[in-house]
């Protein structure tokens, strides 16, 4: 769908988190196809996302772009487009944001530290990290560990406690996994634009879909409700 936005110069480019090391991402502007395949994937680490945002859209040869972000950021930026400020109109240039779901970051040194000293993993051999159930799964040098979450969960940023927001509501379009689907990416059109962006992807080829069944909606329900108890539980705990 990025790609059909690329290919038929709809935007000049996807805003994306990029890997570039172990567990440490950038920010990056995609401009192929390529370059947004080899962008995708998890990332836990946390980014200075506005500053670099910000420097990457005021770029002159930037003049509409899609943004893939986490449901905090894409919050952020589709309040940035309703109610811009004058400092702040970089916005004008997003024509589509796309968020993914999230259950958290974990504040990246306590983190690091946790796997060298727990598991002796050197966090820049990791070369993925998801979630499975109730682990975390990490890839590094042709082997895999499953941390349990209980283990990590007090890594876990303060601020992502007391976040309700699951699958991104602010955003055009919500992407993420389902635990029983593994290899697919679970859609959610929250608009027109959105939905005919994706139809007329599938049309031309550039993605395979299949309308999700009542287990994919009772599953991103279930962990979205789930999160918002969660902040509910720790909001209680500040007031
Ligand atoms: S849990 Fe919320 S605040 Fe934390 S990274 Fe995810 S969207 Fe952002």
């Amino acid at each position: 769908m990025l790609g059909k936005n690329l290919d038929e110069e709809l935007i000049d480019g996807v805003v994306v988190a990029k890997r570039v090391k172990g567990l440490l991402a950038k920010l990056v502007v995609a401009k192929s196809n390529e370059e947004i395949l080899r962008a995708a994937g998890n990332r836990w680490s946390v980014l200075p996302y506005t500053t670099k945002l910000r420097e990457t859209l005021q770029s002159e040869s930037i003049n509409r772009v899609t943004i893939v972000g986490l449901p905090c950021q894409t919050q952020f930026l589709q309040q940035m487009k309703m109610f811009p400020l004058l400092e702040t109109d970089f916005v004008t240039k997003i024509y589509l944001i796309v968020s993914l779901f999230c259950i958290g970051t974990f504040a990246t040194e306590p983190f690091i530290e946790f796997l060298k000293l727990r598991y002796g993993l050197d966090p820049e051999r990791v070369t993925y990290i998801g979630l499975e159930k109730n682990s975390i799964r990490i890839e590094y040098d042709h082997e895999q560990k499953l941390v349990p979450l209980r283990e990590v969960l007090p890594y876990v940023q303060t601020g992502c406690l007391v976040c309700p927001d699951y699958t991104g509501v602010f955003s055009d379009i919500s992407a993420g996994l389902s635990e029983n689907y593994p290899g697919h990416t679970v859609l959610i059109a929250r608009n027109e634009k959105a939905m005919k962006l994706i139809n007329e992807a599938h049309e031309k080829g550039y993605l395979e879909i299949v309308k999700a069944g009542s287990d994919v909606v009772d599953e991103v329900e279930t962990k979205a409700r789930g999160k918002i108890v969660r902040a509910m539980r720790y909001m209680s705990m500040i007031l």
